[in-house]
Parts: structure tokens; sequence; C-alpha cells
């Protein structure tokens, strides 16, 4: 079978390897879909803190169970890939917070992930794996987890409707602006420097502002947006680099959902600010077993619109070139479906 592999930085390489065995106690799922994670291609040109080289990349996908030796699963079930491999036993996951977990493994990332034809899934990792009922709509599992990190980090701070900035129109920000509508936001705000990424694939009720990071504020004043937003989620690469204090309701919250690039300096924080306008920040970063199904749930019930995104589709083979994909057809979304 075919699998992607990273070697080094910006190096990615298409090799047969094996088909794997069926582990005792487990199953073998064939991949349907798997999509490109912005943190995928950023770990490609930059490495990231949890890789460990060389890596089959991989951490957003489903697919078909086709062999098993476990009575949980039977061959032809659907179902989606819970991003990481938790104990189940440690104060953190008894908690619920998964992602939390001691001794947390991330497809992709320490362990080898889903850009390959056939995943193989031990007893122990059996339980990443989430039935998918057939019935609702399928299309769109593979964007469960970012979606499941967009919920992760909302159940992070109280404010649960009213104004929001989203800062940077990328796959991840377009989702969390639609889940936000989906939740009633009155006003969804999406920020970015690119005019080509605000004027493709945006949810329709979301306004978009063109904007470099120190014009943010002047450009919302023109805009007409000066009465502050109750939350604003950063969701670009150098996302804490955004100053935000200046725009916030009194009591709004700030989700720090995306990070710096190595050596990028954050924006600083007047704390004083923070104090006197009760701010709450709050970070996020990854998604809980709860939140995964949640998002399941609200992809397959049609309870979020992403119609709007309409992912680029590309075989394996093409995925060295997803870059260059990404870049050329300004598409938020790459989706491997031919394995
Ligand atoms: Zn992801
Ligand atoms: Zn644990």
């Amino acid at each position: 079978m075919k699998s992607a592999l990273i070697t080094g930085l910006n190096q990615l390489e298409i090799r047969e390897i094996p088909d794997p065995v069926l582990p005792p106690g487990g199953v073998i799922v064939k991949m349907v879909s798997a999509a490109i994670c912005g943190t995928d291609v950023k770990m490609l040109l930059n490495g990231h803190r949890d890789l460990v080289l060389p890596r089959i990349p991989g951490h957003e996908g489903a697919g078909v169970v086709i062999e098993t030796d476990n009575e949980s699963f039977k061959t032809g079930d659907v179902v989606a890939v819970y991003p990481g491999i938790y104990c189940g036993k440690c104060l953190n996951c008894l908690d619920g917070n998964t992602s939390r977990c001691d001794s947390i493994r991330i497809y992709g990332f320490n362990q080898d992930g889903l850009f390959r034809g056939l995943v193989p899934f031990n007893s122990n990792e059996i339980s990443s794996l989430i039935h998918v009922t057939e019935k609702g709509n399928t299309g769109n599992i593979a964007l469960a987890e970012p979606l499941a990190c967009c919920i992760s980090a909302m159940n992070k701070v109280s404010v649960k409707k009213g104004s929001a900035l989203i800062i940077g129109a990328g796959s991840v920000g377009v989702i969390f602006a639609s889940l936000l509508l989906a939740r009633g936001f009155h006003s969804v705000v999406i920020a970015d420097r690119s005019e080509e990424k605000l004027t493709s694939q945006c949810p329709v009720n979301a306004k978009v502002i063109v904007s470099e990071a120190e014009s943010l504020e002047s450009k919302l004043m023109a805009e007409g947006v000066d009465a502050g937003f109750d939350l604003i989620v950063p969701c670009c690469p150098d996302g804490l680099k955004w100053g935000f204090t200046g725009f916030m309701k009194p009591g709004g919250s700030v989700l720090f959902f995306s990070g710096n690039n190595r050596g990028v300096e954050s924006n600083r924080v007047d704390m004083n600010e923070v104090h006197y306008k009760e701010l709450v920040l709050a970070g996020s970063y990854g998604c809980n077993l709860n939140d995964f199904r949640d998002a399941l749930n609200m992809i397959v019930y049609d309870e979020i619109d992403l119609s709007f995104l309409i992912p680029h589709y590309i075989s394996l083979e093409e995925m060295p070139g997803c870059v260059e994909i990404l870049k050329k057809n300004n598409t938020k979304k790459v989706i491997i479906k031919r394995f």
C-alpha cells in the first residue's frame, strides 16, 4: 500500500510499504477520506513540538473497517478517527479531558498517522475509532476534527452568544465562524490580511475585513465595528502576534487557538487592561473525545452549515504538492480521497 512519509523539514515522500497485519483484538481500517490540516503544513515546513521523525502524517480522517478481531466492530463499519490515543485512566481522562491525557499520543505527530491506504488499530488504539451512522450526511466527516477543536475551545470560555472576531480566514477560521453562527452569535467578523482568502469560501453571514495585524483596530473603526467584541479568536499562523485588548467588550474572552512559528514574538498583553476590563484569556489546543462526538453529530445531522467550504480532492500520490495546491487554488481544505 501507499503511504506518505515526512523524513525531514519540507521533505515529504510517497512510499510503498507492506500492508498491515490485523493486530490481536484490533481492526484494520481502509481510509476513505483524510483531510490535510494547517498544522500538517506548518509542521512539514517548520517542524512541530510533538513531531518525531520519520513520520506518516495525518490526524483528520475516516474510513471503513475491512478486518476485525474485536466484537465492537464488524467489517463494513464506517468509523471516524479521534486524533489521540489516550489512556482512559489518568485524572485528566477521568475528567473527560482526553486531549490532556498524561500519556497522549497524537496520530501523525508522535504516532504514525492516517495518510496511508490501510491503518491498523490495536486493542489500545481502538478507543480512537468512533462509529458513524450512515443514515446522516457523512460527506464531511473528515472535518470532524477541526470542528471538534473549535467546540473544545468554546467549552473553555463562558461567552455563549454575542459578537465575535475571528482572525484568519483559513479552514479552521471559517469553520469556527460557522460554529458561532450555528450557535446564535448575532455578529461574526472574520479578519485576514488576504483579500483573496476572504472573498472565497467564507460563511455568507459573516462580515469580512481585510487587515494587517497592526491596522486591525483602525480598520474595524473605519468599518463601523467599534462596539467591541464578546469573543476574539486568533485562528491563523502567528496568531499570538495580533492585538486584541483595544477592541474587546468588558468581560469579553480571547481564545488563543493558534500559536506562533518559532522565533515570532507574541503580542504583549496589557494586564492592567485585562484586570480593569475583566477579560478572560484562554488557551486551547486539540479536542476531547466528547467534543469529537459532538462535532461528528453536528456534521452528520446537518446542525452546522459547512456547504461554503468546498474541499479540493486529491490522491495520496499528489500529497507532496499539497502546499502548492493550497497556495495556487486558494483552497482552504485539501482532502485525500484516493489512497
Ligand atoms: Zn487538524
Ligand atoms: Zn489518560
